[in-house]
């Protein structure tokens, strides 16, 4: 019998991944497994260092409190990239440098997909092309303070830890600590800031109240817009509310008892898609989110009198959300109708078909990421003088 000629397996060149899959809390630690929290993202793919070491990031592990290192994550182990990156928990240290690295990466590359160009950071604006950019340092327990803020003197990203209010702890243990750095909102928040500095110069000096309340506000905005691209998050919601995720309130999982609530899925629960760092609220005994797109009515004397960045950042916050939703509503609003005539009780989680929710996900995504690239070119083309280029 004739042998089978056997071909050499011809050379196959495999390109890098596009992407890296890292797990994360979708909001913090305190919403647990529910609502879509533990979710994997998608960032760009480069080739890391232990720390998370990148192109623009460098997470730098000292406790300045305890005047400790811990040791660096290398996200590049394999045994680590076979598990899309460490799972989310509060005690591992690793899984904390894991997190900022992911939130940070995924919001510099929404900022560079709307912009259309690679960002630069404002410590490297008067570089040479030459000389290697320096990166963006972040310190995920810097210190033990209920603080996080961006730093352009020590080009880096500062986030504190410290322990929940005792008497009034909201859905913390009374005095466990709270890690600044697990918040999702938190991270990105202070990332936009960065980016921000990063567009123009003096963009950053406090001109007027109006200044610094603009820049919390888009920071927010940020934030808040990312919540919508977490898919299991939104299906999750838009079931719950019917498909109004502009409510500040979900139905509960299970109907209630006729005495009232028994059991916890019996209980109505907050809206996380519309509220800002809840864990931090709540460690604070605000018993609520740090800040939310919602419950800032319009009101035209308010801008004569607040003068407090955060609240006064508020009401653009509010005016940019109020806008989205009503473009969502008016984007859904056919579906809903071919919904209601065939007879589907939209009020209730249980009768939204599960292909309407996904319709309904889809144009709620697809909307936030537009209103998300307005705001950030809006931001962009703000200023005189384009951004210089050498
Ligand atoms: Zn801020």
């Amino acid at each position: 019998m004739k042998p089978i000629m056997r071909k050499p397996v011809p050379h196959i060149t495999r390109s890098l991944p596009q992407r890296r899959p890292l797990k994360i809390y979708a909001f913090d630690p305190t919403r647990g497994r529910g609502l879509g929290n533990y979710m994997t993202c998608q960032v760009p793919y480069e080739n890391l260092r232990p720390g998370p070491a990148g192109k623009y990031l460098a997470v730098i592990d000292y406790d300045s409190s305890n005047k400790v290192y811990y040791r660096p994550v290398d996200l590049d182990h394999p045994a680590i990239l076979l598990g899309s990156g460490l799972d989310p928990s509060e005690s591992d240290p690793q899984f904390h440098q894991q997190m900022v690295y992911a939130i940070a990466s995924q919001t510099i590359d929404r900022f560079e997909q709307a912009l259309g160009r690679k960002i630069r950071w404002s410590f490297n604006r008067w570089s040479s092309r030459d000389e290697a950019d320096g990166v963006l340092r972040i310190y995920p327990h810097a210190m033990q303070e209920a603080n996080a803020y961006y730093s352009r003197e020590l080009r880096a990203l500062v986030f504190g830890y410290f322990p929940a209010s005792e008497l009034d702890p909201g859905d913390n243990l009374p005095g466990q600590t709270v890690f600044t750095c697990l918040s999702h909102d938190i991270i990105a928040h202070e990332t936009t800031h960065a980016l921000v500095d990063s567009q123009r110069d003096f963009f950053t000096e406090p001109t007027s109240a109006d200044a610094p309340a603009f820049h919390e506000a888009f920071a927010d905005l940020v934030a808040l817009f990312q919540h919508f691209s977490f898919k299991e998050a939104l299906l999750e919601m838009i079931k719950r509310t019917g498909g109004k995720i502009y409510r500040s309130s979900v139905e509960a999982e299970a109907a209630q008892s006729p005495d009232g609530p028994a059991i916890s899925a019996e209980l109505t629960t907050d809206n996380p898609m519309v509220g800002l760092a809840k864990q931090f609220g709540d460690a604070m005994g605000m018993r609520k989110a740090l800040r939310s797109a919602l419950g800032t009515p319009p009101n035209s004397r308010d801008l004569d009198h607040v003068t407090e960045p955060h609240v006064r950042g508020s009401i653009l916050v509010a005016a940019v959300f109020d806008a989205f939703f009503s473009a969502y509503v008016r984007r859904t609003s056919d579906l809903m109708r071919i919904a209601r005539s065939a007879r589907l009780a939209l009020d209730t989680a249980d009768d939204l078909h599960p292909d309407l929710a996904n319709r309904l996900a889809g144009i709620a995504a697809a909307t936030a990421e537009h209103f998300l690239n307005i705001c950030i070119r809006a931001d962009d083309h703000r200023g005189l003088r384009p951004h210089p280029r050498r």
